[in-house]
């Protein structure tokens, strides 16, 4: 059983990337970008884990950057997407599907839900930002 601030394993599907991360809250959150549908194939649900990523990989170990503050880490061989995070690495949203163990963590926000294409909704009653809202709240713990 693990809890809130204790280290989780991941990894890809097909083991060679691996992680561990501390979850900042035991939360998931969707995006519902259209950069993240494509990335995923789906919704990214992801979990809050702060500066606590630590992933391994080697060469297996994927890295792309479409802005010039944020990264995608997938796994070279078998094209799992593993998390979104800073380029300075002091935030990540590791996937929500990449963790062994999934208990204990609350489907809880809904970001850039104006972008949300109009073919599928979530039933979870959970707290609902667009980007708009996201990108102000983002400049706000900058210091911006
Ligand atoms: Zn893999
Ligand atoms: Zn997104």
């Amino acid at each position: 059983m693990t809890g809130e601030g204790a280290a989780r394993t991941g990894g890809c599907l097909c083991g060679a990337v691996r992680f561990d991360a501390v979850p900042e809250k035991p939360e998931i959150d969707a995006c519902h970008c259209s950069r993240c549908r494509r990335w995923s194939g789906g919704v990214f649900l992801s979990v809050p884990c702060g500066t606590s990523l630590d992933v391994r990989g080697g060469d297996a170990l994927g890295v792309h950057r479409m802005s010039d503050y944020g990264e995608r880490l997938f796994c070279r061989t078998c094209g799992s997407s593993i998390a979104w995070r800073m380029q300075d690495g002091s935030m990540s949203a590791v996937a929500f599907q990449a963790f062994d163990d999934q208990s204990g963590l609350v489907f809880a926000e809904e970001i850039f839900i104006d972008d949300k294409p109009p073919h599928y909704s979530f039933a979870n009653e959970t707290r609902k930002l667009t980007g708009a809202q996201v990108m102000a709240q983002f400049a706000n713990e900058q210091g911006a």
